[in-house]
């Protein structure tokens, strides 16, 4: 009962995940306690999208996965739509920095991988799957092999292999931190173009303050171990972005704060 009167609520208030009192404490071999993550409380509108920064080691990446369902929790509760996280679940895809595709397998046959995993290798996903992969450049590159392709392109065919499914939820990890500074402006903005054309929730670590500001509608940042959301920061910037207002007043008053919050919880730490 009490399940699915959370469900309803979600549903009505449009909140696709929430955390509450999110805690993590990991156990090292030598059985010492690290707590990763303390007290974390949030929540994400279906469709946002959210960028978290913070210092190393202050627990982004465990809250990615935590989210994915790779990682269990402590204490505390995280829900999507309504339903506890308990484990691995279907609707989300996920891209790391490395864009981990098979050498052996084409550029089609990686983003179909998944898809085959479920068993769901029909007409529609296979064309949903070219048609992804147009958008994001790689018409003509679906027979090639990894290895064929430059870092950026390969990561592109990472990011149509975590949409193929069409998940509500995207999980990015530091996608474009191994990417020269070109290649990745230009991939923020085809993300966003991306996102606009297939709608999600979209969930994005970066070190880059300047990206966070970018893409998202509002960024999350976080205090050294044990993380902490310290601070949420509303970007109202218009849509559709465009890389020159990197160059705005307005820009440039969000990167600044963010900065500022940053720095201060380095002076804490240090
Ligand atoms: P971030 O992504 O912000 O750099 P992480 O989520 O990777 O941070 O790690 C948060 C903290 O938890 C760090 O202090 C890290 O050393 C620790 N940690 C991460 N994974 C493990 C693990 N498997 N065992 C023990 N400690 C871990």
């Amino acid at each position: 009962m009490m399940m699915e009167q959370n469900i309803a609520q979600a549903a009505q208030k449009g909140e696709l995940i929430r955390a509450n009192g999110l805690r993590k404490v990991y156990t090292t071999d030598t059985g010492d306690k690290v707590l990763a993550l303390k007290e974390v409380d949030f929540s994400i509108r279906d469709g946002e999208f959210i960028s978290i920064v913070g210092p190393s080691g202050c627990g982004k990446s465990t809250l990615l996965k935590i989210m994915a369902g790779l990682l269990g929790y402590s204490a505390g509760d995280i829900s999507i739509s309504g339903r506890s996280i308990k484990g691995p679940h279907h609707d989300v895809g996920v891209v790391f920095q490395a864009p981990v595709l098979l050498p052996w397998r084409t550029i089609l046959q990686n983003v179909l991988l998944p898809s085959e995993f479920r068993g769901r290798v029909d007409k529609k996903v296979q064309d949903r799957a070219r048609e992804l992969l147009a958008l994001v450049g790689l018409s003509g590159f679906e027979n090639r092999y990894p290895h064929e392709l430059s870092g950026g392109m390969q990561q592109r065919a990472s990011i149509v292999r975590a949409l193929v499914q069409d998940p509500k939820l995207l999980l990015m990890d530091e996608p474009f931190g191994a990417l020269d500074a070109l290649t990745r402006d230009q991939m923020n903005v085809e993300l966003l173009k991306l996102w606009s054309h297939s709608p999600k929730t979209i969930i994005f670590i970066t070190h880059s303050i300047a990206e966070a500001v970018f893409l998202s509608d509002r960024v999350f940042v976080m205090t050294p171990r044990p993380g902490k959301l310290d601070e949420i920061i509303e970007v109202d910037l218009p849509r559709p972005r465009a890389l020159s207002m990197v160059n705005t007043d307005a820009f440039g008053v969000y990167a600044g704060r963010i900065r500022k919050l940053l720095h201060a919880s380095e002076d804490i730490a240090g």
